[in-house]
């Protein structure tokens, strides 16, 4: 038997799963690294701490599962977007910390640049909102602020990529400096129509394109692990954006096909086929994982608050002592009572877009109880993933049939019945839960030909659970208004 080692890099934490070439899970390691906070709103990672717990955690794995490197087929990996790393071509040393995804130190640089006038241009070209979270800005700040950068770059040794590009040059001993269509298309550089870093873009945010890495399809020979950083050398198989990754674990391959990752917060992607949406309704345009050079695209929408509601209901309000009480709790009741919440804790986002909304509780008479909060709190993460897929229907003009869903608290059999009867969609519940990671694998068996097509995948990919739709139009209406008016009450 041979075995296919996952790399799941993500913004807490470092997985490695080893899978057979069945698709079945051997074992899997673990391993959280430092958070660094320098100031509010800062967020960064050491780059050498990502890479050893890489290095780490598939160690533990393979020693797990007692597989032998003679035994490794291919490596894929999947990892956290948008977060920068700069490094010495020469020494792999980094220049400075990994600005992650949420670092908000360049929020002023965008507002500089929505202010002139290229939120459109932007959008156009990429997809993305002019915004800190994607790469661009996070890339001029160091090469602005970081003086060895400039002292590297004049001296043509400087590298700098995404998290993806950072590990597949590491773990080749330095022999492979490439990123995928996924990660290429989160930094705002990267023309999502063209397939090509774009050169304005480039100059009005400084990077010398030259510096920038090769674009590959997601399911691709990347190169070879280098023996010295590994112990063993095979194939580097795959390369994908954690989001994308899962679409492609969830089997989302035709259009139309959406996943929602129900976590902390809720993360939606709609594939919408060979063609580029321009979102009217607040969404992003991204690229698929791709097996070829041919692009598909999909539809991206988040929920900031999503699982994170019912930490709160634990953790602060301590109406629960375990997030997965909420079910029962949320039973107990025949409905809210009138009570809608609206976790606004950081604002709105898709397809509001509203930082100044608060987050609200209302409807409250003598009669409201925990469990009528309880359950108000578990509807407003479905209300809220409905007004993200009907933008996301509007902007495709398709209304959705179903949704595929992972993530923590997708393992609530309440919230996932009535995400059906409030969406009116069909929820399907995988059988395998870690469809992140599971996605890079599929890329990866795809390019070493144990798949020979997106069908073989299909065959093999199991639904676990089905929750249709049952409440009716005029019950679904009458609920739906009085979230749109708590949503209304929250903006004010
Ligand atoms: P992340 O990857 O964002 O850390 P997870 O996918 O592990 O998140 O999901 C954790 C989130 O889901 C937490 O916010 C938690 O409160 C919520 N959660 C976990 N289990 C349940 C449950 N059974 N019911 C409701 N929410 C849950």
């Amino acid at each position: 038997m041979k075995y296919i080692v996952i790399i799941d890099q993500g913004t807490t934490s470092t997985r490695a799963i080893i899978y057979n070439t069945l698709g079945e899970v051997q074992s899997s390691s673990q391993e959280e690294f430092k958070q660094i906070y320098p100031k509010p709103g800062y967020v960064e990672h050491d780059p050498i701490d990502i890479l050893s717990s890489v290095r780490s955690v598939i160690s533990t794995a393979l020693t797990k599962a007692r597989v032998k490197y003679s035994q490794i087929l291919c490596l894929g990996i999947t990892n956290q977007r948008e977060t920068v790393i700069a490094w010495d071509k020469n020494t792999g040393e980094p220049v400075y910390n990994a600005l992650v995804w949420q670092c908000r130190r360049t929020k002023e640089r965008c507002l500089e640049l929505k202010k002139a006038g290229y939120t459109d241009l932007i959008q156009k070209k990429t997809g993305l909102k002019l915004d800190s979270y994607f790469s661009a800005s996070k890339m001029e700040w160091i090469l602005k602020n970081v003086k060895q950068s400039q002292v590297l770059l004049n001296e043509h040794r400087l590298l700098v990529g995404t998290v993806d590009t950072y590990l597949l040059w590491q773990l080749s001993g330095g022999k492979i400096y490439k990123t995928d269509y996924t990660n290429a298309s989160r930094t705002m550089l990267y023309n999502i129509h063209e397939l090509c870093w774009d050169q304005e873009l480039c100059n009005l945010f400084h990077i010398p394109m030259e510096i920038l890495p090769e674009v590959c399809p997601s399911s691709h020979l990347y190169g070879y692990t280098d023996k010295e950083m590994l112990g063993f050398e095979v194939p580097i198989s795959s390369v994908a954006g954690d989001q994308q990754s899962s679409l492609f674990g969830q089997c989302c391959f035709e259009k139309g096909d959406l996943k929602v990752t129900y976590g902390t917060g809720c993360f939606l992607l709609l594939n919408t086929g060979s063609s580029a949406l321009y979102s009217n309704n607040g969404l992003i345009t991204t690229l698929n994982c791709q097996t070829t050079d041919i692009p598909s695209y999909a539809l991206e929408g988040s929920v900031f608050v999503g699982g994170a509601v019912i930490q709160w209901l634990r953790d602060e309000l301590k109406l629960l002592s375990k997030s997965s009480d909420s079910e029962e709790l949320a039973r107990s009741v025949d409905n809210t009572n009138g009570v809608y919440l609206v976790p606004a804790f950081v604002g709105l986002g898709a397809p509001y877009w509203d930082f100044e909304a608060e987050g609200l509780i209302t409807g409250i008479t003598r009669g409201t109880n925990r469990a009528h909060i309880v359950r108000a709190a578990l509807e407003s993460i479905a209300y809220q993933v409905n007004d993200v897929t009907l933008a996301m229907s509007k902007d495709m003009h398709q209304a959705i049939q179903f949704i595929k869903v992972d993530g923590g608290a997708s393992e609530n059999g309440f919230l996932m019945e009535f995400q059906a009867d409030i969406s009116n969609v069909s929820i399907l519940c995988p059988f395998h839960k870690e469809v992140t990671a599971l996605g890079a694998f599929y890329l990866a068996a795809l390019q070493q030909k144990i798949y020979t097509s997106l069908e073989d995948i299909k065959q093999v990919n199991q639904i676990e659970k089905v929750f249709p739709s049952k409440m009716d139009e005029k019950k679904r209406n009458e609920l739906l208004n009085g979230w749109n008016k708590a949503i209304k009450k929250s903006q004010i």
